[in-house]
Order: C-alpha cells, then sequence, then structure tokens
C-alpha cells in the first residue's frame, strides 16, 4: 500500500534566527516544505528546511512536458498578531483537480497538509505584516520529478515533488491601485488564454508560460478573450476573474461574472467568495458585511462580449468592472483597450466595498462562518535557538 501523507512524520532542519536571505532573495520566506512521492511507496517524509534550489533529471516531465500545477493562497496577520489562511482546503482541493488534469498525485489529507502549510508559515510568522493589503504569499507546488519522455503504458507520473515555498506581498500595488482610477487592462486578441475542452481551467504552470508574452508596457495586464461564432468575448484578466457591473432593464444592478460551465475560466476561489456574499445580501441571508451595498442586486454568471462592454460604456449601463483574485483581492478594471481604442470604464464604489469585506474576512476583522483559519503556534519552532546555541559553542 502506498504510503498516505502524513504531517507527524515531519522532519524539521532549523537554521540560525540569524540566517541572512541570499541577496537577492530577501524577500521570500526563508524555510520550505518538501514531500516526495513515488506511485509505488506513497507519500515520503515531509521536510521543512532552509528555501533551496531544487535538482531533477534533465529529461524530468516538470522541465520537458511543463508536467506542474500551483496554487496560490495567502497569509495574513490578523490585528491580534495571530496567522490566517483563507479557505484553505478550497486551494489544496483546486490543486488536487489540477493534478488529476496532468497526471500528478491527486491524492492526500488537506487536514495533514494544513498541519504542514502551519509549521511552515508559523516559522515565518515575524515576517508576515500585519497590514490590510500585504500578506506572504505562498505558492504550493506539485512537479514531475520522473522523467516523462517516450512512450510510456499510461500517462500518469512516477516519481513527483510537492514542495512550498513563500513570498512576501505579491499584489500590494496593484490593491492599491483600487484607490485610484483603477487598471488598464489590454484585449489580447492574438493570443488565446483558453478555449472549450483546453485545460484554462486548472492552474498547470503551461497555462501561464505560453500566454504571458502578450503583456505590453504600460498595461496592468492583457484581458483574454475567446471567440465563439466570431464573437469575441471576455474569459479573465491576467491571473484574475473578471467582473461587470450593468445596470439592468429592470433597474436591478447586475454583478456579471463569466461562468465556469465551458472550461475556460479559472474557478477562483475569490470569485467563488464573492457571489456567495452578494448572493446572501441580496436573498437576505445575510447582510454585506460592510454598510452601503445596495439591495437591488443581482449575480449572474454568463459570457460578456466585448461588443456589450463597448455598447454599455456608451449608453452609460455599464456602471464599473473589477478583476478578483488571492494577488489582488479585489481591483478596479479602469479602462480598456481593444483594437487601438481605449474604453473608459466608470468607477464605481461598490468595487471598494467589496475589497474591505474580502479583506476584512481575510484579516479576521469580519466574522465570516469558517473562512478564515487560524493557524495554530508551533512549539517546534523553537529548535531554531537550539541552532543558534549550538553555533555560540562551536
Ligand atoms: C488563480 C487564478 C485566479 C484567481 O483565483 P483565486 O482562487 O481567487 O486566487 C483567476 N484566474 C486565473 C487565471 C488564475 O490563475
Amino acid at each position: 500500500m502506498p504510503a498516505e501523507l502524513n504531517a507527524s512524520s515531519l522532519y524539521f532542519s532549523p537554521i540560525s534566527p540569524s540566517h541572512k536571505q541570499t541577496a537577492g532573495k530577501e524577500g521570500y520566506g526563508r524555510y520550505m516544505l518538501t514531500v516526495p512521492w513515488s506511485r509505488t511507496s506513497g507519500w515520503g517524509q515531509p521536510k521543512i528546511g532552509p528555501r533551496q534550489d531544487i535538482s531533477v533529471d534533465p529529461l524530468a516531465g516538470v522541465l520537458q512536458y511543463a508536467v506542474t500545477c500551483f496554487e496560490g493562497m495567502k497569509c495574513y496577520k490578523d490585528d491580534q498578531g495571530k496567522l490566517r489562511l483563507f479557505r484553505p482546503a478550497k486551494n489544496f482541493d483546486r490543486l488536487k483537480r489540477s493534478a488529476a488534469r496532468v497526471g500528478l498525485p491527486d491524492q492526500w489529507d488537506n487536514d495533514e497538509l494544513l498541519d504542514l502549510l502551519g509549521k511552515l508559515l508559523d516559522l515565518e510568522s515575524d515576517i508576515v505584516p500585519a497590514v490590510d493589503g500585504e500578506n506572504l504569499y505562498i505558492r504550493p507546488t506539485l512537479i514531475e520529478t520522473s522523467e516523462s519522455f517516450g512512450i510510456k503504458d499510461d500517462a500518469y507520473a512516477s516519481d513527483a515533488l510537492l514542495y512550498i515555498v513563500t513570498s512576501l506581498n505579491l499584489g500590494k500595488g496593484l490593491y492599491a491601485s483600487s484607490e485610484g482610477e483603477g487598471i488598464r487592462l489590454d484585449a489580447c486578441s492574438k493570443f488565446i488564454r483558453a478555449w472549450p475542452g483546453g485545460h484554462g481551467s486548472y492552474k498547470l504552470g503551461a497555462n501561464y508560460g505560453t500566454v504571458q508574452v502578450a503583456k505590453r508596457p504600460g498595461y496592468a495586464m492583457s484581458l483574454w478573450l475567446h471567440t465563439v461564432d466570431g464573437k469575441e468575448y471576455l474569459s479573465e484578466a491576467g491571473g484574475m476573474n473578471v467582473w461587470v457591473i450593468k445596470e439592468a432593464k429592470d433597474g436591478v444592478i447586475e454583478f456579471t461574472t463569466m461562468g465556469l460551465d465551458n472550461g475556460i475560466v479559472l474557478p477562483g476561489v475569490t470569485r467563488e467568495s464573492i457571489i456567495e456574499l452578494l448572493n446572501d445580501h441580496a436573498s437576505g441571508k445575510a447582510e454585506f458585511p460592510i454598510a452601503g451595498m445596495p439591495k437591488n442586486i443581482r449575480v449572474v454568471e454568463r459570457d460578456i462580449s466585448m461588443d456589450e462592454i463597448r455598447e454599455g460604456v456608451k449608453d452609460g449601463s455599464l456602471k464599473g468592472m473589477f478583476g478578483c483574485g488571492t494577488g489582488v483581492v479585489v481591483v478596479q478594471i479602469g479602462s480598456i483597450t481593444s483594437q487601438g481604442q481605449e474604453y473608459k470604464i466608470p468607477t464605481n464604489p461598490v468595487i471598494r466595498l467589496l475589497r474591505d469585506a474580502v479583506t476584512g474576512i481575510q484579516r479576521g476583522k469580519i466574522e465570516h462562518g469558517d473562512w478564515s483559519y487560524v493557524i495554530p503556534e508551533w512549539d517546534g519552532k523553537q529548535r531554531e535557538h537550539d541552532v543558534d546555541g549550538q553555533k555560540a559553542i562551536a
């Protein structure tokens, strides 16, 4: 029987608390978590040790065929100094889904992984900022370390590595730009990020490397489009889900985001959370956590065409646009440039309300069911001081 992921077999290799990051890498967490996996023996011993390079065979699946997937999460510090994660099981489940898509191991107990991640983060507690919009970004990654070369009996990896590293304040700049005019998007017709039957809805490394060449200076990110019957529709922007606020014919304010059915859109945790918050508010199930959200609202999941955006700007029915994701939280879209023309998108105060509500829940200032997970303190961390002691003697 292949072994299951087991947090209690953790091997911890502490570094001295006076340890300095290598030049240029100061913004990264000092530690990393690694767990090897093989098809025959299952999950190996988890290890938390100094962040370091990984070595793999030159024909490893990750290098040759991009057999890799990842997650993006954030660790927040609340005003009491406690570390928090936002709906972490959602990210772990999505990592399993992505892993299955590329033949990587997709079975483990999320609670074991959460236990290990909590310990990794507790070690970095000192560097996690307790400020809205700031965070320690977490990058869980799965790679195929075995050769995926030539014809195999089946498509599944024989060896893989799960690792988690951290870095400071991803998305901090974009978070702040919600206060001004919003970000500029470049509607991209040249490169298509995702298509029906493709893999755009999975967080695969391959989805990002192949389209990053589209990025043009002067724009915050590309607005991805896909075409149906010759007509261009919005799919996502950079690595965020897109929302359009419109006044419908019946006077209701519609919050529209692209549906998940055609497999083009990444099922964002932030997207899902905003849908829940707005739906609960509209139905009267739970008041929106911050005052000022209008009552006559509706959430709609459907495709929106570029033509509809152009018309909405012209006739005034478009009341705002924003993107959402772990990196940016919620960011206002200020303009879209499409086929040489820039369309100004109106600002809307509800975007700020959404951002502050999600940030408030993430930082534990607003209670919302079990959405915010408090990381327990880990006494194993004390061993860092033992290392320091040894150094003093040596
Ligand atoms: C990660 C990601 C998102 C946002 O997902 P969250 O779970 O909210 O962080 C949206 N679009 C793409 C393409 C992504 O990679």
